[in-house]
């Protein structure tokens, strides 16, 4: 079919709401019109959210780098007494929560390394102890692969876990450890931990429960094109079962102080295009974000215009990526976010950590908009 009429076609279909073959989204990869994909990809996320482009006001808690894993990607991970270790105690995690107190709609965000010595007993406690510092603030913790971790610690069930932390102040899990659902890059990249279909049996069964998640993907590394589109197939399948995914979110790997450091950094226009096709084949989960820390700013910026509808977040202080070299902030005041949402010509809604909008702000709120970083 000539190009003119396949962009015809397509642009019908995604006007009319209708679910694209994977064969579209791989033809998508190879789309020479960057920007007539990013145009397309925008009026899927137009029809649903408008102007708007959401954040949320957070603090990402990763708590200790200790890890008994050896994922190939990872620059963060460390073994007891290795220079850079680091583990942060109760204490300083209820401090640093303090920043959030009486922020509407705060969430902080938990993650770690699988640390070597801790009980199963240390993970409820920490959201038991948070929960009593400040029951405002929603806790979003522990991805798929801690969540397995602690399985293990326990004798028990996937199931029996989550149990246990919800009823311990789990709010929502974040989406990470998916990498790319595929189980070639599983054996390649990480055989020592989780792979595709167990990660997406505990995002499951998280849902059975009540427990909203995200879902990430990991790319810029060895994967395929039709790696990812399979990444996506897999996540559009689970969520038509289960509808419990909130959020995709694309992330760019930074191959610095890794053993895939001979890479390059992926560009910017494959960031805007993992973007923009998430948001056209994932029709079944509702959010699509861009992850500013990995992006880098300027991305984050066209992403609003090539699908994305929710920018992550305030942040302070993230970890993760900065030890793979990642150049940008740590983490951003509120107002400096605000402003790259209105630097896309975007209307900045401030939202809680499930997705709801919290705007209009209260005039007391405005005025502590750029107190937490
Ligand atoms: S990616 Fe996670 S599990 Fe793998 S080595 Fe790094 S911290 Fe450990």
């Amino acid at each position: 079919m000539p190009r003119g009429d396949w962009h015809r076609t397509l642009e019908a279909k995604v006007r009319s709401g209708g679910r694209l073959a994977l064969e579209e989204g791989l033809a998508l990869y190879a789309e020479p019109d960057l920007a007539w994909l990013g145009g397309l990809a925008n009026l899927r996320r137009e029809q649903a959210f408008g102007n708007q482009t959401t954040y949320v006001v957070n603090l990402h808690l990763n708590y200790t780098n200790l890890c008994v894993g050896s994922c190939l990607f990872c620059a963060f991970a460390r073994r007891p007494g290795e220079p850079g270790a680091y583990e942060m105690t109760l204490e300083e995690m209820v401090e640093r929560i303090g920043t959030l107190r009486g922020v509407p709609g705060a969430e902080v965000h938990i993650v770690g390394g699988l640390h070597p010595k801790h009980p199963y007993r240390f993970y409820p406690d920490l959201l038991e102890a948070l929960h009593r510092a400040d029951p405002g603030v929603h806790l979003k913790a522990f991805t798929a692969v801690e969540i397995e971790h602690f399985a293990g610690l326990a004798g028990r069930s996937v199931e029996w876990v989550l149990e246990d932390l919800k009823a311990h102040g789990l709010g929502s899990m974040p989406g990470g450890g998916a990498e790319v659902l595929v189980e070639r890059i599983h054996r390649k990249l990480h055989p020592t931990k989780i792979g595709p279909d167990r990660w997406l049996e505990i995002h499951a069964c998280a849902h059975r429960l009540g427990i909203p998640t995200s879902a990430t993907m990991l790319a810029g590394h060895i994967e395929m094109p039709a790696e990812r589109l399979e990444h996506m197939d897999r996540l559009r399948q689970a969520q038509d079962r289960s509808g419990g995914f909130l959020a995709f979110i694309p992330l760019r790997f930074h191959p610095g102080n890794t053993r895939l450091a001979g890479l390059p950094l992926m560009s910017d226009e494959q960031v805007l295009r993992d973007l923009a096709i998430g948001r056209l084949m994932l029709d079944n989960i509702p959010h699509v974000k861009a992850y500013w820390v990995m992006s880098g700013l300027q991305a984050a910026v066209r992403a609003q215009w090539f699908g994305a509808d929710d920018l992550d977040g305030t942040v302070v202080e993230e970890r993760i990526t900065h030890m793979a070299g990642c150049l940008s902030p740590a983490g951003l005041a509120e107002e400096n976010l605000r402003r790259l949402i209105l630097e896309a010509g975007r209307q900045p809604v401030r939202r809680d950590a499930l997705y709801r909008p919290l705007e209009p702000l209260p005039v007391e709120d405005e005025a502590s908009c750029a107190s937490t970083s």
